[in-house]
């Protein structure tokens, strides 16, 4: 049976796991689509343009912004982050679960976006702000400055928590994955998510009138 394509927003501050869990669902579901969003930071060591993230200078996000083509922006740590609408409406359309990893803010936008109803949203928290900080020092990618901004800015992240459909504390990596695909396995059985219902059940009923 057919089924409406869900929009599954991951959050966090930075460092709690996102992006380590969002590569775990993937290897899952290989069928589900990751959004890869644009953005003017420079790239990472191993990031490559148009796997990680489309990389732009500033002049050439601010012109998809202005000709429509980004479904949500928002500045993060000082640089600028979006979403483009079109690979998400295709997925979408075509019954396929789209993957997010944005901050509250683009949650946000999606949310209250035409796809919004669509949505499943959750937010991941690290165990503690010690093994957070933890995490972004291990994770060897980051200047020691731009993990203190980083820091600084995680109160405000998390202060969004209660916008989110699930929270969920990333301690055990493994337990955090298995709780993650628990949700996603059973939103994607949502009535909502399934319009075949309505022609199946008329067929159930059918049956049952041609039988008496
Ligand atoms: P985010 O995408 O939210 O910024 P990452 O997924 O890059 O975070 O994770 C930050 C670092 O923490 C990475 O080095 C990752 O391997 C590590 N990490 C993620 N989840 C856990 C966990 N449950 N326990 C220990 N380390 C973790
Ligand atoms: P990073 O630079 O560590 O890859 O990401 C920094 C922050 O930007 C994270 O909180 C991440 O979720 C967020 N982010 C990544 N892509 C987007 C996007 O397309 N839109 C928004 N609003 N935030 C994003």
């Amino acid at each position: 049976m057919n089924r409406r394509g869900l929009l599954i927003i991951l959050s966090s501050p930075s460092g709690a796991g996102k992006s380590t869990l969002t590569k775990r669902l993937r290897e899952w579901d290989p069928t589900l689509s990751f959004s890869v969003s644009a953005t003017t930071r420079d790239p990472r060591s191993g990031e490559a343009h148009g796997r990680e993230y489309f990389f732009h200078t500033k002049e050439e996000f601010q012109a998809m912004v202005a000709a429509g083509n980004m479904l949500e922006h928002a500045h993060v740590f000082g640089n600028l982050y979006g979403t483009p609408r079109a690979p998400v409406e295709s997925a979408i359309t075509a019954g396929h679960d789209v993957l997010f990893d944005v901050d509250w803010q683009g949650g946000q936008q999606i949310r209250n976006s035409a796809l919004g109803k669509n949505a499943l949203s959750i937010f991941i928290l690290p165990p503690s702000i010690a093994e957070l900080e933890r995490r972004l020092i291990s994770r060897g990618q980051d200047s020691e400055e731009v993990i203190a901004k980083r820091m600084e800015k995680s109160a405000d992240e998390i202060s969004h928590w209660p916008e989110y459909d699930y929270v969920l504390i990333n301690d055990d990596l493994d337990v955090t994955f298995d709780r993650l695909r628990t949700i996603v396995s059973a939103e994607r059985l949502r009535l909502s998510q399934q319009p075949g219902v309505v022609d199946f059940t008329r067929a159930l009923i059918d049956e049952f009138e041609e039988r008496s």
